[in-house]
């Protein structure tokens, strides 16, 4: 049998939640290892260990767990009894093979009644490397970390960990309906939801057929993508160039872009509360383009009844641009397509629009009838990962 010990971070799961936490985070680890053979996953003394009949699968298995939220590190990892001189005597014998100079010993006890301190343990295994190997203990800079983890009567060793996604177990801090546009900035809006364990519901907004499909083809990407972490993704296609064509017609131009995001958000609340989310997410940065001013904010929250989110609010597009690249999501980002928000965008939106002013061009269209409608043509796309 193999394993692979994986920990969360203590400090994010201390409390009452805990017991909650960590089988979420379980189930996800079994979500994300669906199709793996005889892969079987349990928590155990403070750790998640994960089971594995055939070592050949690691990199499916590295990979999968890469986009796990809530874990701190994982390694594979060799079992083998605590007892002492055999925990010493099968280490001196793995190591043996192994290419290094210089080296320490990281115990770490789970089960604080086994007779001796880490740091006892640390000592008897590390001088019993020194005499088979001749190498020198470096406690500051190893060439090789030897990490033992006690857990009972069995122990589990390894030499390399890798860091884990962090963040909180997907499904934890319920559902958030997150705006996709499929510009760089919505997708990493998305990402940090789910890292702080929302699970994301999709929604796009589209112009076609006034325009091509692409915009939605590439927010298909996208949440498809980003399913990686949560395992099932809904995204809602809402047909958009028609409400926009009524606005067009009937609301002053510098006014537009406010009016689209407020029955943007109306519809998008009503997908939400059909998905018991329980905020709005999108991608807005404080004043990167008009919209996106102070004023005009808080004239589309005004809007929203839901909590209005907007994780990337202080960072500026270097930073969003950075974080695209690292998820994954950038190049899909950067691929032209026809954003409904371009059709009919007038040249000069107001960077301040007045909340009275927006209201009286809302009371001359059917905002109801408008959402009703777009709502009637609203596309359901379902995703899964592992697919
Ligand atoms: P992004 O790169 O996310 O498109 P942006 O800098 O282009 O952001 P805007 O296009 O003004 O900024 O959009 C601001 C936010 O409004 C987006 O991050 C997204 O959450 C939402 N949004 C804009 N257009 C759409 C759309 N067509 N469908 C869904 N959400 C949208
Ligand atoms: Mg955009």
């Amino acid at each position: 049998m193999h394993y692979v010990i994986a920990h969360y971070h203590e400090l994010a799961l201390k409390g009452r939640n805990r017991p909650f936490l960590v089988d979420r985070l379980v189930r996800n680890l079994r979500e994300a290892l669906r199709g793996v053979t005889h892969c079987h996953v349990e928590s155990l003394a403070g750790r998640i260990r994960i089971s594995l009949d055939d070592p050949t699968q690691w990199s499916t298995i590295k990979t999968r767990l890469d986009a796990v939220f809530g874990l701190a590190n994982f390694a594979p990892a060799v079992h083998v009894s605590s007892h002492l001189e055999t925990m010493t005597k099968a280490i001196c014998e793995s190591v043996q093979s192994l290419p290094f100079h210089t080296f320490r010993v990281t115990t770490k006890r789970a089960d604080k009644s086994y007779p001796l301190t880490s740091i006892e343990v640390n000592r008897h295994v590390g001088a019993a490397v020194v005499e088979r190997t001749g190498a020198h203990v470096s406690l500051d800079n190893p060439e090789l970390t030897i990490y033992i983890e006690v857990m009972g009567v069995g122990a589990y060793y390894f030499y390399e960990r890798f860091p884990g996604a962090g963040g909180l177990p997907v499904g934890m801090s319920g559902k958030v309906a997150c705006l996709l546009s499929g510009g760089i900035d919505s997708p990493v809006a998305a990402y940090r939801m789910m890292k702080r364990g929302c699970r994301a519901v999709f929604v796009h907004f589209h112009g076609h057929p006034y325009v091509t499909r692409a915009s939605a083809d590439k927010a298909e990407v996208l949440a498809r993508h980003l399913t990686r972490h949560q395992y099932y993704s809904r995204l809602y296609l809402v047909p958009f160039g028609d409400i926009q064509r009524q606005i067009v017609l009937t609301a002053p131009a510098p006014l537009r872009v406010v009016l689209y995001r407020r029955l943007m958000v109306r519809i998008a609340e009503e997908l939400g509360h059909a998905n018991k989310c329980w905020a709005l997410v999108s991608g807005d940065s404080l004043g990167q383009v008009a919209s996106q001013t102070a004023g005009n904010l808080t004239v589309v929250d005004e809007a929203a009844t839901l909590p209005f989110l907007r994780p990337l609010i202080g960072m500026d597009k270097v930073e969003i641009t950075d974080q695209a690249q690292k998820i994954g999501t950038y190049e899909t980002s950067i691929e032209p397509d026809q954003d409904c928000c371009r059709l009919f965008t007038p040249p000069n939106p107001t960077t301040q629009a007045n909340l009275e002013d927006v209201r009286r061009a809302e009371s001359l269209l059917d905002v109801h009838g408008l959402v009703k409608q777009a709502l009637e043509k609203v596309e359901l796309r379902e995703f899964k990962f592992p697919e």
